[in-house]
């Protein structure tokens, strides 16, 4: 096995969503059978392109990521075969990860155990907040007991390694609410938490209604009190922070998403993913019925396709290795004179090194992609 097999993972887009959340600025479809349908033969005549390309030949996928959208718009069986094919088509890592990420209110205690029995090992539930007050507010359906039977049916269907991700700084959330939600969450023991501060994207409901005073916008400070407030919490609790937005067990740091953190290779399949092989990256058009057309007609789905020169990788190991608690090696950062760059940055707090890494202060984490402009 090559260095790079080591770090190879398999991305897979479903676009589907009963209905979008108010905040939400992701490319997706509302979920509907022929769309589905559409999608689904679409997306294996995709994975034989791939497999009539070779492109992927000598390498060994370390981590397979179901995600969208909420894959599981899509009957459980329908996503244990095609996981199957995918096992049929690549080899794969024994101790693979293999993720699905489902919304609470969208799966049975029998898909899960489908799921589960054809080889996922790890999930991840968009819990969001552990109060229904918040909900309202940014669209999202479903109720917090709905979290609470969706992670008992996961773990009754075999499901170990459970993802749950949550949203601060919402509408009218104190700094006890989401005290509240983290102290709720312990109670569903999962082993892994992602903590993701409400951002507003333009053209969505959200921004829409915040326009209109219909409902007030993210307070920073208090997202910068919650943030704080959920590492003191969570590292009582026996989670480390390993990433800005991520918080984990002991070892349950999400394999794939490191990935994208470490410059690793990843293949996504599916109307919008992203790829990085072999130095180029690339990206799939974002309309299902253009991805359609394409492979129908025996093309691959691309709309873009980039040949990063060195120093573009090193920029993105960069603004990447900073998202990551531990920094990045100092020799990520090769110039002499950035020497003086990091002593600046040092001195402002936004940095902290030793003689070999270099890593975000909190303060610095709040900037973390305007720091490694800098260093770069
Ligand atoms: S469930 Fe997730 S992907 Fe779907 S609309 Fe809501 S935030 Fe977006």
């Amino acid at each position: 096995m090559s260095p790079s097999d080591e770090n190879l993972g398999l991305y897979v887009h479903i676009p589907f969503c009963r209905r979008r959340c108010h905040f939400c600025a992701f490319y997706l479809e509302i979920a509907q059978s022929d769309s589905m349908a559409l999608f689904h033969s679409a997306l294996v005549q995709e994975i034989s392109l791939y497999r009539r390309k070779a492109s992927l030949d000598g390498h060994v996928l370390q981590s397979i990521y179901f995600g969208g959208g909420t894959p599981t718009s899509l009957p459980a069986d329908q996503l244990a075969s095609l996981l199957t094919l995918i096992r049929a088509t690549w080899p794969i890592a024994s101790a693979a990860e293999i993720t699905v990420e489902a919304h609470p209110t969208s799966v049975t205690v029998q898909d899960l155990t489908i799921l589960a029995d054809a080889g996922f090992n790890r999930i991840s539930f968009g819990a969001e907040s552990m109060e229904d007050k918040d909900f309202a507010s940014i669209g999202r359906f479903g109720q917090v007991q709905d979290t609470a039977v969706a992670v008992q049916a996961a773990r009754h269907a075999g499901f170990s390694n459970i993802n749950l991700d949550l949203m601060y700084g919402l509408p009218g959330q104190s700094l006890q609410d989401w005290a509240h939600t983290l102290e709720s969450l312990m109670m569903l023991a999962p082993s892994h938490i992602s903590c993701y501060a409400l951002t507003i994207e333009e053209d969505t409901r959200l921004a829409q209604n915040i326009a209109r005073n219909l409902v007030s916008p993210p307070d920073d400070m208090l997202q910068i009190d919650m943030e704080s407030a959920a590492e003191r919490f969570l590292a009582q609790e026996g989670f480390s922070r390993y990433e800005i937005s991520n918080y984990a067990k002991p070892d349950c740091a999400c394999r794939h998403n490191l990935l994208y953190w470490t410059g690793g290779e990843y293949l996504g399949l599916g109307p919008s993913a992203q790829s990085y092989l072999h130095g180029i990256r690339f990206g799939n058009v974002a309309d299902l019925g253009a991805y359609a057309a394409c492979l129908n007609d025996n093309r691959l789905p691309m709309t873009d396709h980039t040949t990063l020169s060195v120093s573009e990788r090193q920029r993105d190991a960069l603004v990447f290795g900073l998202r990551l608690l531990r920094g990045v090696p100092r020799t990520t950062i090769t110039a002499a004179e950035r020497d003086h760059q990091i002593e600046a940055l040092i001195a402002k707090g936004l940095l902290d090194a030793d003689h070999n890494w270099v890593r975000l202060t909190s303060l610095g984490r709040r900037y973390a992609d305007t720091v490694a402009e800098q260093l770069f």
